[in-house]
Order: C-alpha cells, then sequence, then structure tokens
C-alpha cells in the first residue's frame, strides 16, 4: 500500500519527491557563500564563517563554528593560508568524516607566490602568496566553475542545474564586468597606496599600480621608520588615494593619508561587509563607485 501511494506521488510530482535534502554547504569566507549560493540556488543550504566586515586572516575557532562543519557535506575555503589560524581547528574539532573540503585556490594563477622557501620568520601572513584573489571577477568565474564541478560531485542528478545556474552568474558577471573597466577609464594608471595586501588582485585587474604599503609586512603593524618613508614616497609622486579595508584600524591609515597628502579610501573586502552588498557582483559596484568617487 506505502509503496503504491509513493509510486503516485512519484508518478504525480517526480521534482518534489526526488529532491533530496539541499547540500549543507560552509564556507569560510562570505564572498564564497554569495558565489555558492548564485551557483547552487535552492539545491544548497549555505552558511559563512567569517562576516563580510571581518578581517578573514583573524577569525575565532568557535564551537558553534564546529557544530555548522559537523553538519556539512562541503566546505569552501579560500586557501593559501588565509584561515591557516582557524580552519583547521575547526574541522579537527567539527568531527566529521564524511566532509569534503575544496581548497578554491588551486586554480587560481596566485599573485606574489614567493620563490624562496616558505617561512614566516618575519612574521608574513601570506607565506604561500596573496591570498586575496577572490577581489577580481575573473577570479569569481573560476571560483563558481570549481563551485559547480564539486556541487556536480555530490549530486549528479542536479547538474544541468547548476551547470545552467552558472552559465548565468558568469554571463551577468561578465557583462558587469566591462562596465565596470569602463567606469574605470579615467583612473587607470593612477599610482596608489594601500594599508595590507588586500588590493592587490584589485589593483592589477583595474590597471591601478600600487607603489608602496602602510604595512611593511602582512600582518605586522609598520615601524616608525617606515611610516616615515611611505609618507615621503606619498608626497614625491603626488599619491592621492590611500586605500584601506573597512575592518583595518583607521588611526594609523588615517595618519599617513593625511601627512602623505592622499585622501583614505575606505573600501568592503567582501560580500556583507557593507549594507546593500548581497551578493558577489555588488561587492566590485561597491567598491568601483568608491574609487571613481576618490578620484574626481
Ligand atoms: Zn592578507
Amino acid at each position: 500500500m506505502v509503496k503504491r501511494i509513493v509510486g503516485f506521488l512519484l508518478a504525480l510530482f517526480p521534482s518534489i519527491c526526488l529532491a533530496a535534502e539541499p547540500i549543507s554547504v560552509v564556507t569560510t569566507t562570505s564572498d564564497l557563500a554569495a558565489i555558492t549560493k548564485a551557483v547552487g540556488g535552492e539545491r544548497v543550504k549555505v552558511e559563512s564563517i567569517a562576516k563580510g566586515f571581518q578581517d578573514p586572516h583573524y577569525v575565532e575557532a568557535k564551537p558553534s563554528y564546529m557544530r555548522l562543519v559537523n553538519r556539512a557535506r562541503l566546505i569552501f575555503s579560500v586557501g593559501l593560508q588565509l584561515e591557516v589560524g582557524w580552519l583547521s581547528l575547526l574541522v579537527q574539532g567539527a568531527r566529521n568524516p564524511s566532509l569534503i573540503q575544496v581548497d578554491l585556490s588551486q586554480d587560481i594563477t596566485v599573485l606574489e607566490r614567493p620563490t624562496g622557501p616558505i617561512s614566516r620568520a618575519q612574521g608574513d601572513i601570506h607565506p604561500e602568496g596573496n591570498p586575496h584573489y577572490w577581489l577580481d571577477p575573473r577570479n569569481g568565474i573560476l571560483m563558481a566553475r570549481r563551485i559547480a564541478r564539486e556541487l556536480k560531485a555530490v549530486s549528479p542528478g542536479e547538474s544541468a542545474y547548476f551547470d545552467q545556474n552558472l552559465k548565468q552568474f558568469e554571463t551577468e558577471l561578465s557583462a558587469r564586468r566591462q562596465k565596470w573597466e569602463e567606469r574605470m577609464t579615467a583612473v587607470r594608471g593612477r599610482e596608489v597606496v594601500a594599508y595590507h595586501k588586500n588590493y592587490e588582485y584589485l589593483a592589477q585587474w583595474l590597471g591601478l599600480p600600487i607603489i608602496g604599503y602602510v604595512e611593511d609586512k602582512p600582518g605586522i603593524p609598520p615601524s616608525p621608520q617606515h611610516v616615515a618613508e611611505i609618507i615621503r614616497t606619498m608626497q614625491q609622486r603626488k599619491i592621492k588615494a590611500l586605500l584601506v579595508a573597512n575592518f583595518t584600524s583607521p588611526s594609523i591609515p588615517q595618519s599617513v593619508a593625511d601627512k602623505g597628502g592622499a585622501k583614505m579610501v575606505v573600501l568592503p573586502a567582501s560580500v556583507g561587509g557593507e549594507k546593500g552588498i548581497e551578493s558577489y557582483g555588488d561587492l566590485f559596484e561597491v567598491i568601483i563607485g568608491k574609487l571613481v568617487e576618490a578620484f574626481k
């Protein structure tokens, strides 16, 4: 009898009855969550550990995050040691033998990859190269493709759906990217200074040469000598903008900008980093708007 009812329901609503639970995904950052939502649509349930207004280098490995990872099928990370201080703690604490861990940096052309042996002797938090690659929309497409591949591997029956979402994501993002590049034509080539190496990929994409960093070594507060030197460089080269992520404490960058004669341009670095940034595309919309405004 039960069999017959199930058979009847299947015939009537095949898609509803066959649809299993959505795939449970945890991402280390909100950008990965936004891309996963775009590709996975209603067939994924996504939670991000780091919030968009947090510095992803420094996240506390809370027990509540371990519980999220415990229930997840997939965990997507940025890799390149961005999450080195907390991801392995979460995964160990989660005790989830069926968890699939995916490091999305594997498909990316990494900037500033050191050629010598990897060392933290200088307090460098980018020992495998610059991990802030999501701030170039061309990398967003590579990330989306990888995410689609992983979702399809977990749920092959839904491949067509994921492929369709991926195609839509790529088409929309590429169209918007052209518009962003057009808006930036007047700004292209203008030299800037930055605080941390968050915006290296963004700057390379947009053709904004970053001629110096306030932070001498990533993750280490700058020495007074280095600060004095960067201020001198800014004055000599008439630098107009100092780029700072919105989770950076503003006191040092503000004083460097003031003394160097530049404007401090505070930028979001992730989805959710500011009100209204809900999708991966929104992130660039806001960043480009602020850059164009800064050079007016
Ligand atoms: Zn960094």
